[in-house]
Formats: C-alpha cells, structure tokens, sequence
C-alpha cells in the first residue's frame, strides 16, 4: 500500500501554523480518514506540487488523474498553454492597478453572450463574494429581508447562507456554524431541494417578506443532485408570483453543464446570477449580474454599496478570458460531453459488476456518485450515502493513481484534457476500488 511520508511531515507541520493544516476544509480529507483505517480524522491529505493537464504530482512524486480540479474552475485542465501565457504576458504589464482596464470589459462582454440575463455585471474575488453581495442586492430592490434557500445547498461562507450547507459542512458534521449569529439564520428559510410544494407554504406564509430564492440549479455540493422535472421552472413562478427574485448559484454550473449554464440548459431565466470557479481560469474572480434595473442599484450607480481593491484584477480577468475562448471553439462541448459521459458510463458498469450499489449522477462534465440503494433527491436522502464504502473506495483509487475529491459529497469533474485513455485508466482503476468498497460494511 502506498504511502505518503512527505505529505505526512508536511501536514504535520501545517498543523502547527494553520487550523487544522489547511487552506479551506474539506481539503483535509478528515472524512475518508487514513488508507488502513477508514476512522474520520486519522489521515492526512496530499500536498501537491504541480500540475499539468489531466494529471498533478504529490510531494512524494506520486502522479495522479485529478478529477477535483481545485474544485471546478480547472476546465481545460491544470496549465493549459492559453491561460499560462495570458496570465505572463499580463503579469509582465503590472499585476493590480485599481482601476478600470479593456480586458474586464472583454470578458463581461463573454459573460453576457452566454448569458444573456445578465444584464449587466459586477466582478468579485471568489463566489462567497458573489452570492453575499447577490443577497444584499435582492433585499435592497426588494425592500424585504428573508431569503429562502435550499438544504444542501452551498453559496459559499456569507452568514445568512451557512445554514445547512452541504459538502464542507455535511462532511464535517457542522450543518450550521457557531458564530453566525441566531439574528441571522432566522432570516434564512429552508426548504428540502426539488420540493416544490413546501416553497409553496413558504411563501403562502411569508410571501411578502421573501426578497429572493436562492438556489443551484444543480445541487453539486451535496454530491451531485439534479433539479426534478418543472423544480427550477416551479421557483420562477413562484417567485414571480410573489414579487421575489430568482437567483441561480451557476457558480459551478456556469460554463461546465455548457456554455450558457443551467440556465441555458434549463431554459429558466433568473434575475440574478451567480459566477465564480471557471470564470476566473484558476485564479480568484467572481461576478454577480443580472437584471439592468436591479442591477443599477450597485454603487456608483446606485446606493447598495459593494468594493473590492482587486476586482476585476487584471491576472485574474486575462486568466478568465483565455480560459471561455477555449470554451466557445467548436467542438469542445461535444467532446468534453462525450468523454464524461463514457467515465459515467463505465463507473456504472464498474460498480454492478463488483456488486456495489450506487446511485450515480451526471450533467455534462459533472459526475457523482452516492453509495446507497436509495433514490437521491434532496439532502436528506445524500445523506444516507455510506461514507465507509465511499472512504474505501477514495483510498483504492488514489492507489491506483486516481485522484478525486475526498468526499462522496462532492462532485468529480472532467477538464477537455482528459484524454480517452486517462478515462478508460480511471474506469479501470475504480473497478478495483468498488471492489474495495463491496468488502466494507
Ligand atoms: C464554490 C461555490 C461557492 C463559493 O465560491 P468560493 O469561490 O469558494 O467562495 C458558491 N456557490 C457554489 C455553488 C459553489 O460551488
């Protein structure tokens, strides 16, 4: 079995300057636990040295297929020539200016092709940016204060919206976070995701005190939940109805499920929308846009304040513009959905024949997997997955040289490197992994 003595040393030394060892959460790997136990918290991650492509290297020179991707935005793969020569000849020109440059102006036009809804657009550093920024936004047009969100659904770290949240939090076993305070939470309602009638007796309730719906319109931070028949197109009736505002969270979704989002995909046009991961090619950017008359309430065009002293940094948007050129070439769409749709295929194949129940998921480049035998539909039922058989599986894929995230929570991306064989290696690898898992009870 392999292991992993430079990370080890590596992580035990992160642990002295930074909580918990990391950056962000979930990637610890404290619910996989460690390769000969399975026990939550016993292990540590891998620390990554480089990327290329489809692949990345760990500290102790092992070599991977990274289906995590830094979690999304990777979707032409890690150092793809483009991106690596925008980001230098920008570089070379300044890295920060504080004020206004042709490019950001280049890539909201980008944005606003794919996306017609967005109207107009204001550039961020991250999607936790974007969502809070969104909210403020829609209780400013709306004059009304409550917000409704999903289970399981995540929009990033803002107060109002850390309530059970998915990924981070359902790995972790913290649905809800000390220190948001109780005022705040009880501006948030919840409803179960693709439950449309239970948004209906919350507005039946509240109606006039709801400013917006907040959703993904594919939940991928619970593990990867697609939207029922008529659920996206049921919120924007309803919020229609009541005089609230849609807003979809494509911070995932938008240019991975195709070039215009889910809601392109799903033929529902919200008022507000969310970006973050691929907009920014890897490096840091988010936006939020949509309507021009709710959106001119923004300052300086408006009274709703919100700044940022690297928005729309200029390394950042280059990144970004590169990256959504790529995407519009012809053809890339059909052959990322192509390759996807064969890993899918073939991880299904995999797990009937090791005898492993599995309830799989998939919405162009964007796969999951829960261990259950039951439906998966909202939080409620992710839940129920089996994180044994999911950690067993983590660690005999890594084995083999196959890199996913370290939850069945989250979702497994394919970048257009992703080559045929990489995805017939990774077939291979997880027949032995659900094998694995089949062993576990
Ligand atoms: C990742 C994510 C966010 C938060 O974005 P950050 O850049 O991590 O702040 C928000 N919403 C969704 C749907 C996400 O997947």
């Amino acid at each position: 079995m392999r292991r992993y003595p430079r990370s080890r040393r590596l992580f035990d030394q992160a642990c002295r300057r930074l909580p918990g060892g990391v950056s962000s959460p979930v990637r610890a790997f404290r619910s996989v636990g460690s390769p000969d136990s399975l026990e939550p918290g016993s292990g540590h991650p891998l620390f990554i040295t480089r990327g290329k492509g489809s692949r990345i290297w760990d500290a102790d020179g092992n070599r991977y297929l990274d289906y995590v991707l830094s979690w999304g935005p990777l979707i032409l793969g890690h150092a793809h020539p483009d991106v690596v020569r925008a980001v230098a000849a920008a570089a070379r020109k300044g890295t920060s200016y504080g004020a206004p440059t042709e490019v950001e102006l280049e890539l909201a036009a980008f944005v606003q092709r794919a996306m017609p809804s967005m109207e107009r657009l204001r550039f961020v550093n991250s999607g936790t940016e974007a969502t809070m920024s969104a909210l403020r936004l829609a209780r400013a047009y709306t004059k009304r204060d409550l917000i409704l969100k999903f289970d399981g659904c995540y929009h990033g770290h803002a107060d109002g919206l850390l309530v059970k949240a998915g990924s981070g939090a359902t790995t972790l076993g913290v649905p809800d976070s000390p220190g948001v305070p109780a005022a705040t939470a009880h501006l948030t309602l919840q409803a179960p995701y693709n439950n449309l009638a239970h948004v209906d007796a919350l507005f039946a309730q509240h109606g006039p005190k709801i400013a917006a719906v907040i959703v993904e319109p594919v939940a991928a931070n619970m593990g990867v939940v697609l939207p029922a028949e008529g659920f996206l197109s049921g919120l924007r009736a309803l919020t229609q109805r009541h005089g609230a505002l849609l807003i979809f969270d494509e911070v995932i979704t938008g240019f991975r499920v195709g070039f215009g989002g889910a809601q392109e995909l799903y033929g529902v046009r919200p008022d507000l929308t969310c970006l973050g991961k691929i907009i920014g090619g890897g490096l840091p950017v988010g936006a939020y846009g949509g309507r021009k008359e709710i959106m001119e309430l923004i300052a300086p065009a408006g009274p709703v304040y919100q700044a940022g002293t690297l928005s729309g940094n200029p390394l950042a948007m280059h990144a970004g513009l590169a990256t959504l050129r790529r995407l519009r070439s012809a053809g890339f769409y059909t052959a990322l959905e192509r390759r996807a749709a064969r890993l899918y295929n073939g991880l299904i194949e995999a797990a009937r024949e090791a005898g492993v129940p599995i309830q799989p998921a998939r919405v162009g480049s964007v796969l999951g997997l829960f261990f259950t035998d039951r439906p998966v539909t909202d939080y409620a039922s992710a839940k129920s997955a089996d994180t044994r058989k999911f950690a067993a599986y983590f660690w005999a894929m890594l084995e083999a040289g196959v890199y996913v995230a370290p939850s069945q929570f989250e979702a497994l991306f394919v970048s257009g490197a992703h080559t045929v064989a990489d995805i017939d290696r990774t077939i291979t690898a997880a027949a032995g992994a659900f094998r694995r898992a089949a062993r576990v009870d």
